[in-house]
Order: C-alpha cells, then structure tokens, then sequence
C-alpha cells in the first residue's frame, strides 16, 4: 500500500468547510467582554488547546484572521518526549494533538497526530463532544458524573477493559470507529462515533489507531484535506 508522505497529506487547507453561522453564538453584550485576540485587538472566537499526556499544555484564543493563518499551515508540535507507537496489525497509532472550538462556526475540529510519525489528520466534530473532550484535558471537574463517565464506570464494573479504540472505516467521508474491549477474556467490539471513542481513549488511558487503508491519500476523505466528519456531527 502507498503510504501518503508528511508533504502531501493531508492537503494543508482552512480546515472549515461551512459558512460562518449567523448570527455569532456571542451577543453584543458579552462580545464586548470577550477577550481579544492573542495576537491583536480582535474578539478571539477560536480556542486552541495543545493537550500533551491527556492534559492541556497550551491554549490560543485567536479571531478568524489569526486562527486560519495558524491551522492552514498547521503542523503538529514536537514537544515532550518522543514514544514508539503502539503497535496494531494494519493500524497506525494517533494521539489528539489539538482541539479547536469555533464560536462561529457549527463544527469543531480535532487534530490528531502520528505518535512517532508526521502525518496528521483534522477532524470535524460536535461541539458537545469538542468540549467534553476540551474540559477533560484541562481536568474541569463536575460534581455529577458526565455521560462518557458514567459508560466508563459500566464498563469496569461490568469487568471490562479497554485494549483500544479504532477508526476502522470511512463512509462517505465519514469516519467510522469501534471500542475493542475485553471482559472474561473475551473480545468486543462496539461501534461508535469517533468523537466519543477519543472521548474513552482520554479517559482510560488507551491507544488510538487508524486502519491504514483509510489513511491513503486515495481515500477522498483524506486527499481533500476538507477535514472528514465523525458521524453525528452536525451535518
Ligand atoms: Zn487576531
């Protein structure tokens, strides 16, 4: 199999297909206590969190102008200390390198990196699931269990555990994943968004992969660099 190389894949591209919604999710009142731009007066509607080990270890709060001249020549940092990836037959270790809420924009955007690779891969989200995942790597705590908390606490105390999670499919440029999870000795599979399925990997601790069929400039999911949605978000 061709395998895309860091200088061709994705296509490096404002990763935003949609029209700006209107009117902006801020009213009046409160754009005029928002806080500006990182890099100029403007009203920061964007929100870059760098997560490293499963916490956030850097924010940007940039305006639109700002925000595309960072992501459309997005590269992932090399920061920490460099691992080997975890190892799957026919599978690529990724790990989330960036979450990006819009407050302009419906969809929301997670950049995931290779671990010990180049390649990266941005995509498009929910925002329920953006700030679950935001909230969960700056360690925001709630008094309530949240809802992917409470699937994991079924899990162990059903005795199951997570080996992995892994987006195994791409449907008209949508991606597809499963949960692979042991209990008794015996392997599940659980079809789910890949959005949540982050969400379980953040919070267990486990390792994300990709097939790597769909990581194939061929794949039009991927050689549009249009940013390829995970189902049961916003369409
Ligand atoms: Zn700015």
């Amino acid at each position: 199999m061709r395998l895309p190389t860091a200088l061709n894949w994705p296509l490096l591209s404002w990763p935003f297909s949609r029209k700006p919604k209107q009117p902006p999710l801020a009213d009046a009142a409160s754009q005029s206590q928002a806080p500006p731009c990182d890099s100029c007066e403007e009203r920061a509607t964007f929100h870059l969190t760098w997560p490293e080990s499963g916490r956030s270890v850097r924010e940007k709060h940039l305006c639109e102008n700002h925000a595309r001249s960072v992501l459309t020549a997005y590269q992932p940092d090399s920061r920490g200390t460099p691992r080997l990836p975890a190892t799957l037959d026919d599978a690529t270790e990724f790990e989330i390198d960036l979450i990006v809420l819009c407050e302009i924009q419906d969809e929301q955007l997670v950049y995931l990196r290779e671990v010990g690779g180049q390649r990266f891969l941005p995509i498009v989200i929910g925002i329920f699931e953006a700030a679950a995942l935001e909230r969960r790597l700056k360690n925001v705590t709630f008094p309530r269990p949240l809802t992917h908390d409470a699937a994991v606490d079924i899990l162990t105390t059903l005795g199951g555990r997570l080996v992995h999670v892994l987006v195994d499919q791409s449907i008209d440029n949508v991606w597809h994943a499963q949960l692979c999870l042991l209990q008794n000795g015996l392997r599940l599979t659980i079809d789910i968004r890949p959005s949540d399925a982050f969400m379980f990997a953040v919070l267990l601790e486990r390792p994300i992969f990709f097939r790597n069929e769909l990581l194939s400039p061929d794949n039009p999911a991927v050689a549009t660099g249009k940013s390829p949605r995970a189902p049961g978000a916003e369409p």
